[in-house]
């Protein structure tokens, strides 16, 4: 197989040959006085056995464990993690293991960030959404009630180490969460990669794909760490996306996950590209069945398109009150800062809804 290059960002590498090794080789070099592992209830049984086998188990490591789940990510536990590291004599020299997905590197990074005004935290995603998004990009952050990451912080962690090995215990729903990103990743900057998506088995993608997405990820962020511009790209597929997964959340029993809320999203806000940004015909039905074709068709003619307005008009990424959309050209090729009425956004959602 091809070598995979590791990736550099503005401050820290993101590793892919060997990653746990070089995360031995990380600890080994970095003069921690003490290790901490936090992990959830599934990471600790299925991930962290690996993590300690090749690291071997020091006297100075410790662990923290939550209960798996976004409801996790809130203060209550973030001052559970805080007391715990007191509670070990976490000094400042010392390091956090984020062993997780998107919760435990959101939360972790949060915590270590702040704790004694900042240790050094890395991260070692074990979901695909984790490796291929959360733990890229620097932003930590933790959930008051239902409203996500109102509370966080830019910092980098000092090192990300993605091993494809850990994907293999994860549920088939989670890794099509993940892949919804990575078609995002394509759709919006690379015509090439988005191919080669659609040519692939999805259901355990190749590193090779998932170290493309990561690259891309990386170059945005890089290019603009504060959300001023290209950053925004990402956001394709997340403004209809985000209030159907909220919608999603408050109103049905298995609510959608992340990935399956951006999918729907993504068809909705093609639909409003071909309206408004000259994405052709054909690529809006090549999005949709691409997109439909992997995920579960989702009912959204039974939610009220006022309350999903009301939701997107809530978004903390608005600036006075008007709903921004990042849409496309055509495939391959974003195009930010599109206002949308909530007419147009109305026509997106029936566009989906009547599919
Ligand atoms: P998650 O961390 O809750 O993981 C999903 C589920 O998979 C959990 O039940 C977890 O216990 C389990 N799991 C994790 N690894 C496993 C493995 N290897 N085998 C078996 N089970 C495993 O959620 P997620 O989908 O990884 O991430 C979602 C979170 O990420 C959200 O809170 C979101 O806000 C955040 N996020 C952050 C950023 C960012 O830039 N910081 C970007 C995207 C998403
Ligand atoms: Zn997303």
């Amino acid at each position: 197989t091809e070598v995979m290059d590791t990736i550099e960002s503005n401050s820290y590498n993101i590793y892919f040959e060997n990653s746990l090794g070089e995360l031995a080789n990380f600890i080994e070099r970095g003069r921690y006085s003490r290790f901490f592992v936090l992990t959830d209830e599934n990471t600790g049984k299925h991930c962290l056995p690996l993590l300690q086998e090749r690291l071997g188990n020091p006297d100075n490591f410790d662990l923290i464990e939550i209960p798996a789940g976004e409801e996790s990510k809130d203060i209550d536990f973030c001052i559970g993690v805080w007391k715990m590291l007191i509670d070990f004599g976490a000094d400042r020299q010392s390091l956090l293991i984020n062993l997780g997905g998107g919760v435990i590197s959101d939360l972790g990074g949060f915590a270590a960030s702040t704790f004694k005004r900042g240790i050094d935290f890395v991260h070692v995603p074990t979901t695909l959404l984790s490796q291929v998004d959360a733990s890229v990009g620097g932003k930590t952050g933790i959930d008051i009630d239902s409203i996500k990451n109102i509370i966080g912080t830019f910092t980098q962690p000092k090192a990300v180490f993605i091993e494809a090995d850990f994907l293999k215990t994860l549920p088939a729903r989670q890794i099509l969460s993940g892949t919804a990103e990575m078609l995002k990743h394509g759709l919006i900057c690379d015509a090439d990669y988005w191919n080669r998506l659609k040519q692939s088995d999805l259901s355990t993608p190749a590193v090779e794909l998932v170290h493309r997405s990561v690259e891309i990820k990386n170059a945005v962020v890089l290019e603009d760490p504060n959300e001023k511009g290209i950053r925004k790209s990402l956001n394709f597929g997340h403004t209809i996306g985000h209030a159907v997964e909220t919608y999603s959340l408050i109103n049905d029993k298995d609510s959608l996950s992340h990935g399956e809320a951006i999918a729907i999203g993504m068809i909705c806000e093609a639909y409003l590209a071909h309206k408004k940004t000259g994405l052709s015909a054909e690529e809006l039905s090549e999005i949709t069945e691409v997109l439909m074709e992997l995920y579960p068709r989702y009912d959204l003619k039974k939610a009220d398109t006022d309350i999903l307005i009301e939701y997107m008009q809530k978004d903390k990424k608005n600036q006075n009150g008007k709903i921004n959309c990042t849409l496309l050209d055509k495939i391959g090729q974003f195009n930010i800062d599109n206002i949308c009425t909530p007419e147009e956004l109305i026509e997106g959602i029936n566009y989906y809804a009547t599919l």
